[in-house]
């Protein structure tokens, strides 16, 4: 196979950037050791990008929801160190994990008799206490079949953790409450908002993911924390349109005078939504260069009459701040980072 040519569009992922967030989120866990939340190929931006910043900043427990995403993060790690939130379903599902040695957390009766059937050992426990999703009910503790489990972290999910609810208050209480009901090595509740809502939340394992990748859940976190990912696109064609000519499906934008417009190599496909056309801007240095029309599947448009010195072949600068984009755009930060589409990372 001959090499690959040089792509028109790349991820630059910041691994300092990520591994500082880490050492932040840490270091606000006060007393307790901050995890990681590395599901969905660490929220979009790519395990093998990823996971070795974050082991090597020092973090030791990795979230993934699903058994497929085992591998990929047992590439980096030790496999004892992977829990999977989203547990065993199936009596296949508690053969994989006891193969590959990664650990379940427990949700339900029925995976707390899934896991015990094929063997038991040890476990992570999910207690729900309002979110609803996922998670043993405070009043089935006492079951035997979970009083029978190992567990070793035993957790509950917040919310409403990047708001001030009373929820957040609520939750933590009923989580205490709880875990007195169950034998557990140590306890972990906060996500990325959840730490910041101070040590009462933090106990003993805290579960980031969002503000390690860059996202700024709560107001507080917004100095601690650093953008890790940087879309690129570069302008793959360069054309002058005359007064009246129109730009892109459906014809929505139409010059006014004769103007220089460039074609990037980024579109819906790449995560780069329809929701960005009006709004969106792309960066060459000092110029800020806006969107025309609309956002195609592979290809955006902009402006370059104030930027005369742009040529094709230039990279451009897709603005990726998550806070900002999110209020531009109408995504939540989560989605503008696991959107992110796959020929970003070729
Ligand atoms: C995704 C997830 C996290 C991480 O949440 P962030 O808001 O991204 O910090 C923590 N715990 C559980 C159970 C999760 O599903």
């Amino acid at each position: 196979m001959p090499d690959r040519p040089q792509p028109t569009l790349r991820l630059r992922i910041d691994g300092d950037a990520l591994a500082a967030n880490w050492r932040a989120l840490d270091a606000l866990s006060g007393d307790a050791e901050a995890g990681a939340a590395v599901k969905a190929q660490c929220y979009g931006l790519g395990v093998d990008a990823c996971l070795p910043a974050l082991r090597d900043a020092g973090a030791r427990q990795f979230f993934v929801a699903h058994w497929s995403e085992v591998a990929d993060v047992a590439a980096h790690v030790d496999p004892s160190s992977i829990s999977v939130l989203h547990g065993p379903l199936t009596a296949d599902d508690a053969i994989y994990a006891r193969s590959i040695g990664a650990i379940p957390v427990i949700n339900s009766l029925h995976q707390a008799r899934i896991w015990s059937e094929s063997g038991g050992g040890p476990c992570h426990l999910m207690i729900d206490t309002g979110i609803n999703r996922l998670g043993v009910q405070v009043s089935e503790l006492n079951d035997p079949l979970v009083q029978s489990l190992d567990v070793h972290v035993l957790m509950s999910h917040l919310a409403c953790a990047d708001e001030d609810s009373p929820m957040n208050r609520a939750q933590r209480d009923e989580f205490a409450g709880a875990s007195v009901l169950v034998e557990h090595r140590t306890k972990s509740l906060a996500n990325s908002a959840g730490i910041a809502l101070g040590p009462d939340y933090a106990l003993d394992l805290t579960r980031p993911g969002l503000a390690l990748y860059g996202g700024v859940p709560r107001a507080e976190l917004s100095h601690h924390i650093a953008q890790v990912a940087f879309p690129q696109a570069a302008i793959i064609q360069t054309r002058t349109i005359e007064a009246g000519q129109s730009v892109g499906y459906n014809a929505t934008f139409t010059a006014r005078q004769t103007m220089r417009i460039g074609v990037v190599s980024l579109g819906y496909a790449d995560g780069y939504l329809r929701s960005w056309g009006g709004k969106g801007v792309l960066v060459h240095g000092e110029h800020h260069l806006p969107l025309l029309g609309k956002v195609s599947m592979d290809m955006v448009v902009v402006d370059l009459s104030q930027a005369p010195d742009v040529r094709e072949g230039d990279w451009l600068d897709v603005p990726y701040m998550l806070h900002n984009a999110a209020q531009q755009n109408g995504l939540s930060q989560y989605e503008l980072l696991t959107i992110l589409g796959t020929r970003l990372k070729a």
